[in-house]
């Protein structure tokens, strides 16, 4: 009995040890912060299940202010400012949303299900949403069609949230009509590296605006985005056929209500030994249109068939870039035309070699065959890829960096070293 209570003791004692930093936390925000097994596990799992960078705590935010604390104190910590990075709901299959010895963000504890989404009108923005960065997509149309109104940009999968999609994009097959969803977004509220809590748009702030945009959470927390709304459409194919050429005869339609078309995809997120069981080393691809016959003689017809796993899902559509803003940081290929390619990989966590084998593959033939691919959701080892992944805007990218985050507080487990992004 004595030797279990001793045990017990030490156990709550390792439980909540936290970082030396917290001290100078005031404690109502120390209180939310977590250092437990169950709470790390969670911070370092992704949707991927390919890395596993453990975070030294997890901060559940009760505010925004709770946020601006966690980066000052990292700011002011007097050994070395500590690494942060926000997690969305952790859709991410790279580690993208992780802080390995860092404290990882876990936005959801400020969801309200859909409680920080507050629908308006103004004469000169029209109808308009001002959605916290946590909430999730499928929560805005839920509010949003309740007014009759709609997002015009989608995902194919709406449990996803504001800030993770607009850190990468925000891509769906309806793209090419609205562009992304970060080009349909008119105001943002960002917590920098600095701790300073902004409010950006076009016009105001313009340079956080457009690199939070597409920045991969690299300049700042988005708490907080004001999204473009429309008349919500009846019916799925009210949108999707008005501006498509097609062959007539080769069209194959299935015309169901908006929320069921949106929605086609449904709630993926699985038990916990459900998600730990699967690896999903996905590939995103664009592909720029000169050289789609290439990638689909190299990719297509030789390399896929030769894989002998279960392919999963691949989808595979046109995007343009003139619907895309290039002051914003996500970056596309330097054609008008563009296709997206995604290899959805899905299989049991040892198979997931046989994937990334094909995957590097993939990448290596573009290279050799000199098609300038860029990848979505990216992920790259080195400096180098990154500055080839960025290109033109690698040195504006920099010069963000160092304006919004000079301590170089948000960061992404990338396999590249915090230093490497600005040095
Ligand atoms: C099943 C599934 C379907 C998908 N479908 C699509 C699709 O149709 N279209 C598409 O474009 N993408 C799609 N994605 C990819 C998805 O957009 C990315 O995974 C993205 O990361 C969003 O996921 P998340 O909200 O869980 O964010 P996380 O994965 O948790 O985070 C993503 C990135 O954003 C950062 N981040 C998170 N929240 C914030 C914030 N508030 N402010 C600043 N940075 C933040 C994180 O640090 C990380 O770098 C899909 C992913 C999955 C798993």
């Amino acid at each position: 009995m004595a030797n279990l209570l001793i045990l017990s003791l030490i156990l709550s004692l390792l439980i909540t040890t936290y970082p030396p930093w917290t001290n100078a936390l005031p404690t109502d925000i120390t209180n939310r912060i977590r250092t437990d097994p169950n709470a790390i596990r969670e911070a370092s799992s992704d949707y991927g299940n390919l890395v596993h960078h453990v975070p030294s705590a997890v901060l559940y935010p009760s505010s925004i202010n709770d946020i601006v604390e966690l980066i000052k104190a990292s700011c002011y910590n007097h050994s070395a400012p500590f690494t942060i990075a926000a997690r969305g709901r952790g859709h991410s299959v790279r580690g993208q949303a992780m802080a390995g010895g860092g404290v990882v963000v876990e936005m959801a504890a400020l969801s309200r299900n859909g409680g920080g989404i507050r629908v308006s009108w103004s004469p000169s923005l029209g109808y308009y949403a001002d959605v916290g960065g946590e909430e999730m997509w499928a929560d805005v149309l839920r509010v949003g069609l309740e007014h009759g109104l709609a997002p015009v940009s989608w995902t194919d999968y709406l449990y996803l949230t504001v800030g993770g999609t607009l850190s990468n994009a925000g891509i769906s097959g309806q793209t090419f009509r609205h562009g992304p969803q970060i080009s349909n977004v008119l105001e943002l509220d960002v917590v920098t590296g600095k701790g300073e809590l902004i409010t950006c748009s076009r016009n105001k702030n313009s340079e956080l605006f457009f690199g939070a945009l597409g920045g991969l959470g690299q300049l700042g927390i988005i708490t907080r985005a004001r999204i473009v709304l429309d008349k919500a459409p009846a019916r799925g194919f009210d949108v999707i056929l008005e501006e498509l050429n097609f062959v007539p005869g080769l069209i194959f339609r299935r015309d169901v209500p908006i929320v069921d078309f949106l929605n086609r995809v449904g709630n993926l997120g699985g038990g916990r030994e459900e998600v730990e069981a699967h690896a999903h080393p996905w590939l995103n691809l664009f592909i720029p249109k000169s050289r789609i016959h290439d990638f689909y003689d190299g990719v297509l017809e030789n390399m896929v068939p030769r894989l002998r796993k279960t392919p999963g899902l691949f989808i595979f559509y046109p995007l343009n870039t003139k619907k895309w803003d290039s002051r914003m940081s996500a970056v596309t290929p330097d054609e008008d035309v563009f296709y997206n390619v995604g290899f959805l990989h899905s299989g049991g966590v040892n198979e997931a070699d046989v994937f990334e084998v094909f995957n590097s593959e993939v990448l290596g033939f573009c290279e050799k065959a000199g098609i300038k691919v860029k990848q979505y959701l990216p992920y790259h080892k080195s400096r180098e890829e990154w500055i080839k992944h960025f290109g033109s805007k690698w040195s504006i990218f920099q010069q963000r960096k160092m304006k919004f985050d000079p301590k170089m507080i948000y960061h992404q487990d990338r396999g590249f070293s915090i230093r490497s992004v600005a040095v």
